[in-house]
């Protein structure tokens, strides 16, 4: 064996790093769930860990894991997604401008019109798949954060980074990138010029549908970065060790989860991309969708386990293809081993964008052939 070659990201995530527990050997750390530690005689630390919230064994192997998948300097993991997007949002300073994608994830751009005047953040949102309104919206005055979602859930837009980045940078801000969707396996959105990266953990990177879990990961940290964690020591939405235990035993099978889902979704999308009744399937992996050329510069393994497409016949017919099926789920959240569809427009907030016609699926590791009837037949019988 090359002692020194590089691993692979696969290789270090199956083995959760080659972290042993240094009292027995065991290839599996024990569940930590100790909210405080003890002191010594003279009243000294032995590991340097007061209290929970400060630091716990718990956090070290998740936070490193995602560090090193992401080539990030460091991690963070935060009790949910949300707890993690809006963790860098929390920590501006009153009057920082913050320019963000709307049609993405509802929660952050439903969290900046609720909450951003509180905080006194000076908000420009720009619809998810107009670039070149963001970056013009970026070059217009000094910006202190910029939030994408690359590709974009649900409409899946892709998002050109390095230019969105370079924009960013000389507007004297912080490109964050959502990356639920991409996940590292197919893209390191740091390398690509991103300064922090985000993830609903709750998804691919645990994908079992059984833990809400958020991590940030940053490629140098700095001013905001040290308030981000000041901000989460203060206020503790850490997760707890049990969830963390299981984030870790999920993210050693992500990179062959995620091939499979990739995988299936470029079938299924294929398959949709065909049928009479459907007149658009959103998947980057297609040749026909409008970045694909992009996408495939900036992803790798695959296209994600992610796609939406839109049924003829409007709302009433995407509603029923989703009572049609039989196989497949009905049911929110996404990146679980088990294939799921929604229908975004009837769960997301009054005056939303997502199309009433539009159906998402998440992807399972279920046999493509299984999914493929299932959908064949949903459709037939409309
Ligand atoms: C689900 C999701 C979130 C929110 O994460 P939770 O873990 O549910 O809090 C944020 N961003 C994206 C892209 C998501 O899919």
């Amino acid at each position: 064996m090359k002692r020194n070659a590089p691993l692979d990201p696969s290789t270090l995530a199956a083995q959760g790093l080659g972290w042993e527990d240094a009292e027995t050997g065991a290839v599996i750390r024990p569940v930590h769930v100790a909210t405080t530690y003890a002191r010594d005689e003279n009243y000294a630390l032995p590991d340097d860990r007061t209290y929970i919230r400060d630091a716990s064994p718990a956090l070290d192997q998740a936070e490193s894991m995602i560090a090193t998948l992401e080539n990030a300097a460091e991690a963070m993991v935060f009790s949910s997604g949300l707890a993690a997007c809006m963790a860098p949002f929390q920590a501006l300073r009153p009057g920082d401008r913050v320019v963000a994608q709307s049609g993405i994830y509802f929660g952050v751009p439903t969290w900046l019109d609720e909450f951003g005047d509180a905080h006194g953040l000076d908000r420009v949102m720009v619809p998810a798949g107009d670039e070149e309104a963001l970056l013009a919206a970026v070059r217009a005055a000094p910006t202190a954060l910029v939030w994408i979602e690359n590709p974009s859930n649900p409409m899946l837009d892709v998002a050109d980074i390095r230019a969105i980045a370079d924009a960013t940078h000389d507007s004297g801000g912080l490109l964050c990138v959502d990356s639920t969707t991409a996940t590292p396996v197919h893209s390191r959105h740091l390398d690509l010029g991103a300064d922090i990266v985000a993830h609903s953990a709750t998804k691919y990177l645990n994908g079992h549908s059984d833990v809400l879990c958020g991590a940030l990961a940053v490629r140098e940290p700095g001013d905001l970065w040290e308030r981000i964690r000041r901000h989460r020591y203060l206020t503790g939405p850490q997760p707890g060790g049990f969830d963390l235990f299981l984030l870790v035993r999920g993210m050693r099978t992500l990179f062959v989860r995620v091939e499979r889902q990739s995988a299936n979704a470029q079938k299924i999308a294929e398959f949709l991309e065909d049928h009479p009744k459907v007149p658009r399937v959103n998947y980057p992996g297609l040749p026909g969708h409008p970045r694909h050329t992009l996408a495939k510069a900036q992803m790798q393994n695959g296209f994600g386990g992610l796609l939406s497409f839109h049924v003829d016949g409007g709302e009433a017919a995407a509603l029923q293809v989703a009572k049609n099926v039989q196989l497949i789920k009905r049911a929110t959240s996404l990146g679980g081993v088990e294939t799921l569809i929604e229908h975004r427009y009837t769960v997301e907030p009054e005056g939303t964008t997502t199309p009433p016609d539009l159906l998402r699926l998440s992807m399972g590791i279920e046999d493509a052939g299984d999914l493929i009837s299932d959908l064949s037949q949903a459709l037939d019988r409309l």
